[in-house]
């Protein structure tokens, strides 16, 4: 176990439509499965020629179409974590319905991999409108951690927080976002990964690294398949998922070069090995009534 700040390289298993839904399921999933596999191969070799072990936060219906890439990325030594069931967000299924999907996604990730998924994260990070119940359901049901609390106001809320803490049990670590002349934005992943300067995204990651604080970051498998997906989407899908100023391979390339990336699981280690996190009671979520 390390002392220092070891971030954490994350990447959400789904399908492209399920980041952005212009509309439900322009693409069944079954069909998206050549444009999957192609990211998933690349960031498999990515991973492997920088000695980087991600933490692959996956759907259950994506371990249920492919179960034999999910093997492969375990066998690959990197950690499966769960994105929930079929992407519904946790606001929506309420209680209930969240504490249904999280069991059905655990049961089908274990079964295609042999692990039990240890950290979640809410899809569109719909967490920061749920409220206490959420972490409440992740506790009882075993998870250590959880990735959903976006401190990008227009993502998550405001006053969430930047550094990893402890809500109700569960360790929250936090998507990386950086402050810029236009307010709070993603920095670790999505637009702002693809468009931001180098420069501002590592004088991030070393800042929060100064102050002994790991940096998320998270992509997509489409991010780096567009041309082979680029064909199915719509028009204004293509602009948003297409708006990149760099080659994202290119740039996660160099940041695994300057700073050390691990899975969540690692990256919490090492933060709690520098001792306890904050504890919050009740996080800043957009309802906070519920
Ligand atoms: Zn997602």
């Amino acid at each position: 176990m390390t002392a220092n700040p070891l971030n954490a390289f994350s990447i959400d298993l789904e399908g492209w439509y399920q980041s952005l839904r212009p509309d439900p399921d322009p693409v069944p999933l079954a069909k998206q499965k050549d444009g999957i596999r192609e990211g998933i191969d690349r960031l498999l070799t990515l991973c492997g020629r920088r000695g980087v072990k991600a933490t692959w936060f996956t759907l259950g219906a994506v371990a249920e179409l492919m179960p034999a890439e999910l093997r492969a990325i375990a066998e690959a030594g990197h950690e499966i974590a769960s994105h929930g069931y079929g992407h519904d967000d946790v606001d929506a299924l309420g209680p209930e319905g969240f504490a249904a999907d999280l069991a059905k996604a655990e049961e089908i990730l274990e079964a295609a991999c042999g692990q039990k998924p240890r950290g979640y994260r809410s899809p569109k990070w719909s967490a920061g409108r749920a409220g206490t119940w959420y972490f409440d359901a992740l506790r009882q049901r075993g998870y250590a951690y959880d990735s959903s609390l976006n401190p990008v106001p227009m993502l998550g809320a405001r006053g969430m927080r930047h550094d990893v803490h402890l809500v109700r049990g569960v360790a929250e670590l936090p998507p990386t976002a950086v402050r810029t002349l236009v307010g709070w934005l993603p920095c670790g992943g999505s637009l702002g990964l693809r468009n931001l300067t180098h420069r501002v995204i590592a004088k991030r990651v070393a800042a929060l690294n100064a102050a002994g604080e790991p940096a998320m970051f998270w992509v997509h498998p489409w991010e780096l398949a567009q041309r082979r997906l680029a064909g199915r989407m719509p028009l204004a899908t293509r602009l948003v998922c297409n708006v990149a100023r760099v080659d994202l391979e290119q740039r996660l390339e160099r940041l695994f070069g300057e700073f050390p990336f691990g899975t969540a699981l690692e990256a919490l280690a090492a933060r709690e090995a520098r001792g306890p996190l904050p504890e919050v009671e009740n996080p800043a979520f957009r309802e906070a009534a519920r």
